[in-house]
């Protein structure tokens, strides 16, 4: 007998449709045999997709390239204007341009090293495999990558590797690739076979029970954001590229329509939310510096490749320098502490990002910070200007020391750059299964959106490689495997009452909002979240905090339905009608984050829980417990989520303690 969905507790490989063989075979033969649609049926299919970053631009336009009929929904005016723009600093691949000894393998194994162990080999593999070809795709496209003097592109060192894999273009690669994908898919607009839908923001997705009673994704209710009405749309699969799920600590270096609304309306339908207290703080973020401030804003990882990360050495200075009697430049040589490059001597400076935010908080909570927070440590290009020369240091980083400057108003070619940690990026997100599919059949996810190949911790250039992987060279295959099968499935009617049903309830919660007509802005609240987030679910996590932060939650939940106020019209622009509601979702994301981090008794990647670590403040796995995907069911609006776990049982890597130090 089938295993019936409700008693699922544990995902096995099968469940997951891992392919079975050796693990540089097992994409190889998933294309050899998966399922295909041939070009007329491919003509009857419709493909919802959501989002225009990296992964729904590439998704929508291979989709459509293919001969689906796709619709492809996005919150900003214009698909260009996607988070993904915001990228800077590169996009790994393992094409060993660089003859420093880079292979698949050594990318596979960075990846999975670098996310503590906690990604599912398979796609691992299979991202490092299809790398190459983002590349090529790419320069295609005509992707101005940077190249070196004798033509080849030109490649840069991130964190977590000894080889230079990332390709770059300039201070700008998310911005050239998402105007590559975005030619190609402007190209299938042009051709009628993508249907663009800007200003329209998914408020609930539409499943509908096929003839063996399985619930199966076919349709969106989307918000028209310029003129509020509610619209319904059909199609026989729906793909949500909608990006991470940070800015639920108010404060991030995500932009600011980044939210996790979608990745809520899955699981509330029935998509396992999986790894969500797995959240990335990148170290490398222009300090907090004021209360006003809605915005963080990242210094590229790139900057490590030839800036050192230092605090003074003595507390004195330390204090000098936060009371603003000195400068960095002030202090010589040998009193500042190079602390990267003392505790890890193999990779220095260029550790992954969890361990460099944890060492930054770590000198900072025994008083070295350096600006009048206490909350910065330099980094600093001194060395690199003597060696390469500021010429050769501004071509390479010329836009990011600008953007320094006219925010701290500060020349970082003649002072040290002061740096903070900040949330960045979350590798946690709705589980999909080898084939990019959630656990709602016929319902994808993809990009930055899924738990993804990142494991507890993504190392940098990587999410512009998944999204990427994802959109052009993953999803195109998987999905066909699903449609062949609906072939038969005629276009539905969204007279239907399931469509009706879930316009029904959009529309109950909008006026519910609208009719709170309390005392606080949404903004106000959502600033309460973020310091309830920051300090009891950030860098550093404990029991007794994350219980506490989850009553915290609580109290803001309760607060926010009984005090927001909205201005203005349901049926008409209104931008904080759109904040409130993805705020309601960042609220049930914060607690599902501090469920998650509480249960999970180790520290891995970006998550630190202070009660499992080494004497030397390194993070202490417990593989024994805890080597699973933590997946969450929802159970109901006021019921605990249930936990669902998928065993990571790696067949071809030793699991290791990670090391940045030989
Ligand atoms: C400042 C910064 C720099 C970065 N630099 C790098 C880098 O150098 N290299 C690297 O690999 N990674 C980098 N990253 C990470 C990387 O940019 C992101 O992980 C990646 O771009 C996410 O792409 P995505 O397509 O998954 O989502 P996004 O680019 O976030 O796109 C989400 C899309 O979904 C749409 N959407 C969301 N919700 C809805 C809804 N309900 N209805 C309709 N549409 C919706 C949005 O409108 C948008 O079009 C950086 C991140 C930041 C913040």
């Amino acid at each position: 007998m089938a295993t019936k969905k409700e008693d699922i507790k544990v995902i096995t490989p099968e469940m997951a449709k891992i392919p079975a063989g050796p693990l540089e075979l097992k994409w190889t033969n998933y294309k050899n045999h998966q399922k295909l649609v041939n070009p007329a049926n491919k003509r009857r299919l419709d493909v919802i997709v959501i989002g225009t970053g990296l992964a729904g631009a590439s998704a929508a336009a291979s989709l459509a390239e293919m001969g689906f009929n796709v619709l492809n929904f996005c919150i900003q005016d214009s698909p260009r204007r996607a988070h993904s723009i915001a990228a800077q600093g590169g996009i790994n691949a393992a094409k060993n341009y660089q003859n420093d000894g880079d292979s698949v393998y050594r990318l596979y194994y960075d990846t999975i090293k670098g996310g503590d162990y906690r990604a599912r080999e398979a796609n691992v593999y299979r991202l490092a495999e299809v790398s190459n070809n983002i590349i090529d795709q790419c320069v295609a496209q005509g992707v101005p990558f940077a190249r070196e003097y004798g033509g080849l592109l030109d490649n840069r060192s991130f964190g977590g590797a000894q080889v230079s894999r990332t390709f770059y273009a300039k201070g700008q690669t998310g911005q050239q690739l998402l105007l590559g994908a975005y030619s190609a898919l402007s190209r299938q607009i042009g051709k009628g076979k993508v249907k663009m839908y800007t200003r329209y923001e998914m408020l609930d997705i539409v499943l509908i029970a096929d003839e063996n009673g399985e619930k199966r994704a076919r349709g969106i209710i989307a918000r028209n954001l310029v003129t509020g009405k509610i619209e319904r749309f059909f199609a026989h699969a729906v793909v949500v590229g909608s990006g991470g799920y940070g800015n639920t600590f108010f404060l991030s270096t995500n932009a600011m329509a980044s939210n996790g609304s979608a990745a809520m309306q899955m699981y509330r339908h029935g998509a396992y939310f999986a790894n969500p207290c797995y959240a990335q703080i990148h170290p490398t973020c222009i300090p907090k510096h004021g209360d006003f401030q809605s915005k963080l804003t990242l210094m590229s990882e790139s900057l490590r490749n030839d800036g050192r990360i230092w605090v003074p050495k003595k507390l004195e200075d330390a204090k000098r320098l936060q009371a603003g009697e000195i400068k960095g430049r002030d202090i010589p040589e040998e009193d500042r502490d190079y602390y990267l490059e003392r505790r890890y001597p193999a990779f220095g400076n260029l550790v992954p990002r969890d361990v460099a935010s944890r060492a930054a908080k770590e000198r900072c909570d025994k008083g070295y910070g350096v600006n009048n927070t206490g909350l910065a440590v330099f980094l600093d290009f001194s060395d690199a200007i003597q060696r390469l020369g500021k010429d050769v240091v501004a071509q390479k980083y010329g836009n990011l020391f600008q953007m320094y400057e006219k925010i701290v108003d500060e020349n970082p070619y003649e002072n040290p750059m002061m740096i903070f940690p900040a949330i960045h990026y979350t590798m946690g997100g709705i589980w999909v299964d080898y084939e990019l599919q959630t656990s709602v059949k016929g319902l994808f996810c993809i990009g930055e959106a899924n738990f993804s190949d990142h494991g507890a911790n993504r190392l940098g250039a990587s999410a512009l490689m998944q999204g990427l992987a994802d959109g052009y060279f993953v999803l195109p295959y998987t999905i066909q495997n699903y449609l062949s099968d609906q072939i038969g499935v005629p276009r539905m009617s969204t007279d239907l009452p399931e469509f009706a049903e879930a316009e029904k309830a959009v529309k109950a919660k909008i006026d519910k909002l609208m009719a709170i007509q309390g005392k606080r802005s949404v903004d106000s609240i959502h600033k309460e979240l973020g310091l309830i987030m920051w300090d009891f679910v950030g860098m550093g996590r404990t029991a007794e905090g994350l219980k506490e932060g989850i009553k915290k939650i609580d109290a803001i939940k309760k607060e926010f339905w009984t005090n927001v106020y909205i201005p203005g019209e349901a049926n008409a622009l209104n931008n904080e009608l759109e904040k409130a509601l993805r705020l309601a979702d960042f609220i049930e994301i914060g607690r599902l984050m501090a469920v998650d981090a509480l249960h999970r008794e180790e520290s891995c990647g970006g998550h630190f829980r202070e009660e499992y670590q080494t004497p030397e403040g390194e993070a202490l796995r417990q593989d024994d417990k805890f080597a699973y995907v933590g997946c969450w069911k929802y159970t109901g609006e006021d019921s605990e989520p249930e936990l669902i776990k998928e065993p990571l049982d790696y067949e071809f890597t030793e699991r290791k303690t990670r090391n940045y130090k030989s």
